[in-house]
């Protein structure tokens, strides 16, 4: 009788090399033929803020069917690749690998929840193992059980993307990589389902990733035709030995499902707040714009780093009372700064009317009027003419800032932020269950 088993692994990698996706691409060639897969490989990032990361706090789910014997098989493919190909020399790396057979329990499903925005303990992690249909292994310190237990637990029912991998030889890792950059912007352009691609504001090409990883390129879109055509579109100028397509939370904002008032923010949580502006924004050394804000219950600096570009000179426009939903990541308190939001996003919902005064005109030679002195009115300085009941003239200054979100330029935003080509889109709703994906998945192995 066939069964069902949720596989999840994550904490695999490190700076110095490796990914868990290359290792989840790796994994699928060894067992695609053995067993059926019930959805892509799913790609899920969590909580963007918590310390541990090594980049994008990214963990992986397989969701196979199969014989016992066949799925036992799978269970030992993953338990040695994951041994023996983590970069488990690094201090940071410390993997783990989670099993769920059959129906996946409401708990994992809570777990997953909590961790796109929280900051959950190996413990809390480790007590799913009481559940008789869950199965934990531990490397090292094993933190990577909280990514894989996360990793099964989200099925992607609500929105997703897709994500395309390609992979190096790995005598190439570490080095340049080679392409022609031209065929990238071709290939922009001719998928529009794809997204991501370049970030034409800064000129900045984002398929390709910097790291000493084995990923070549990641193209991101909405469906799988159209993030495989956008790679067959491009031109690597050195030899790509495998590729995969992963099922994703990217580009969803995930993270951002719960409000927090100001006195119940903590570190390293990924929080929304609504509040209003209690100072005027101003740059401190580096270029990082600070600001603070304020609710019933508290106040709290915001920043917005050097690094999110213009995002920092929209929001420098902020004046005190003007009220904001801001989305982002809670630093804790150092020497130098206290408890911070690192800002991701920022919602304007009212803006405060910005006035400044102007001395009024002469009613008879019509010159601007000058100050008689502390409440004496005004005089003009043409045909000394006194005025002192007069008052100053209100004049509104118009606000440079417009009800509604603004987002850092794409070369700033995080792999769960929702970019504004997405902004009306939700893929829960437009896309029919894939039925080939055994068929595609066989391609992706071969080719
Ligand atoms: P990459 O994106 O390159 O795969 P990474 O950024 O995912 O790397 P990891 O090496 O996987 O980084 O480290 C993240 C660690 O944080 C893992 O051990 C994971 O289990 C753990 N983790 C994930 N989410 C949470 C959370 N909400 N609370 C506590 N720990 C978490």
């Amino acid at each position: 009788m066939k069964k069902v088993l949720h596989i999840g692994f994550d904490d695999t990698d490190s700076l110095r090399g490796s990914c868990t996706t290359h290792l989840a691409t790796l994994i699928i060639h060894e067992i695609f033929d053995q067993v059926s897969f019930l959805d892509f490989p799913n790609l899920i990032r969590l909580n963007p803020n918590i310390p541990y990361k090594t980049r994008g706090n990214g963990a992986v789910a397989l969701r196979i069917e199969g014989e016992e014997k066949n799925l036992e098989y799978c269970k030992e493919i993953v338990i040695e690749k994951v041994k023996n190909l983590s970069e488990v020399d690094d201090e940071n790396t410390n993997p783990g690998i989670a099993f769920v057979e059959d129906k996946i329990p409401k708990e994992i499903i809570a777990h997953s929840q909590r961790a796109m925005w929280d900051v959950i303990s190996i413990k809390e992690a480790e007590d799913f193992s009481s559940f008789p249909n869950v199965e934990i292994i531990k490397f090292k310190l094993g933190r990577g059980i909280i990514g894989a237990l996360g990793a099964i637990g989200n099925p992607l029912k609500g929105d997703f993307t897709y994500e395309h991998l390609s992979y190096r030889e790995p005598k190439n890792f570490g080095t340049k990589r080679l392409i022609d950059s031209e065929s990238i912007y071709s290939a922009d352009k001719e998928t529009p389902l794809t997204f991501n691609n370049v970030d034409y504001e800064y000129n900045s090409i984002m398929i390709l990733p910097r790291g000493a990883d084995p990923v070549f390129t990641g193209i991101r879109g909405e469906t799988v035709e159209e993030v495989r055509k956008a790679y067959s579109l491009i031109r690597p100028l050195e030899k790509l030995p495998m590729q995969m397509v992963f099922r994703t939370n990217q580009h969803t904002n995930q993270h951002f499902t719960e409000k927090f008032s100001i006195d119940k923010l903590k570190p390293y949580i990924s929080a929304i707040v609504d509040a209003e502006v209690t100072s005027k924004p101003f740059y401190i050394e580096g270029s990082h714009l600070i600001f603070s804000i304020g609710d019933t219950t508290g106040k709290i600096d915001c920043a917005a780093y050097e690094p999110t570009k213009r995002f920092r000179g929209q929001l420098s426009k902020l004046l005190i009372g003007d009220k904001v939903t801001v989305f982002g990541g809670i630093r804790p308190a150092e020497k130098n700064h206290q408890m911070t939001i690192n800002v991701e996003r920022l919602k304007i919902t009212e803006l405060v009317k910005n006035t400044k005064l102007e001395n009024p005109f002469c009613s008879n030679c019509h010159a601007r009027l000058k100050s008689a002195g502390k409440n004496k009115g005004f005089k003009c300085p043409k045909c000394s003419t006194k005025y002192r009941e007069l008052l100053p003239n209100e004049i509104e200054i118009p606000r440079e800032l417009n009800l509604g979100e603004y987002l850092p330029p794409m070369i700033a935003q995080r792999h769960l932020t929702k970019p504004q080509v997405r902004e009306n889109r939700d893929n829960t709703t437009t896309q029919k269950p894939i039925k080939d994906i055994n068929s595609i998945l066989a391609d992706l192995v071969k080719n």
